[in-house]
């Protein structure tokens, strides 16, 4: 390794821009015993803490890192309620399925706006199939689990004379 004479003010060096949040030169702005401890920024012109360049790929792997924990975390409570950790819309599919396998289709209803339903009511619906009432609105709006998840459609709608 070739001598390295002493960094003295006004060097350019190769540092982490705690303001850029990039690795960029600047120049030695403060030494203290030898080491820098400030420098300036050659990018935004900003005096910042010496830091040593940052490794991108190091940085990017503690970012995932940190995401995956906070996953990890996040999963730990809705576990308990949730045995698997599935996709919402993969429980949702499961729910129907649940509920529609003992629901016989000769007793679902047709739907129509104008008829009234109550929850658990089992009905047809000509664009999105088989449902199950899950909840009804004073104004009758009901919401319904259908196979591709919970829609909120109409009911009990007085009939235009
Ligand atoms: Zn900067």
């Amino acid at each position: 390794m070739p001598p390295k004479r002493p960094l003295t003010l006004g060097d350019i060096i190769e540092v982490y821009c705690s303001k850029c949040r990039l690795n960029l030169d600047a120049s030695v702005a403060a030494i203290i015993d030898g080491n820098v401890v400030k420098v300036m920024c050659r990018t935004c012109g900003n005096e910042v803490p010496n830091k040593a360049p940052v490794d991108p790929k190091l940085k990017k792997d503690k970012a995932l890192e940190r995401l995956m924990k906070m996953r990890a975390k996040k999963s730990e409570g809705p576990k308990m309620a949730v045995p698997s950790p599935e996709s919402p819309a993969v429980a949702v599919r499961k729910l129907w399925d649940d509920l529609t396998a003992s629901a016989d289709p000769r007793r679902a209803k047709v739907y129509d706006l104008h008829r009234s339903y109550a929850v658990n009511d089992v009905l047809l619906h000509k664009q999105f199939g088989m449902g199950v009432v899950h909840a009804r609105d004073q104004d009758g709006e009901l919401n319904v689990l259908f196979r591709d998840g919970f829609e909120r459609i109409a009911s009990d709608q007085p009939v235009d004379e």
